[in-house]
């Protein structure tokens, strides 16, 4: 059985890019790094389940 994903939606706090990631749901945090400008964040679900919460790792 393959583990539902969901999509994190989520902008850079360095360049303003907006970047997504694949995670499996029910996903609490998880990191990315931006494709533009390489920054390492820290993502949460926020209240909107697709737009996640950023913070510099
Ligand atoms: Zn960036």
């Amino acid at each position: 059985m393959t583990m539902p994903a969901v999509t994190a939606e989520w902008q850079c706090l360095r360049c303003g890019a907006t970047n997504r990631k694949l995670v499996g749901a029910g996903t609490r945090e998880t990191v990315d790094r931006c494709v533009t400008c390489g920054t390492r964040h820290v993502l949460s679900p926020d209240v909107r389940p697709v737009r996640w919460k950023a913070r510099l790792k």
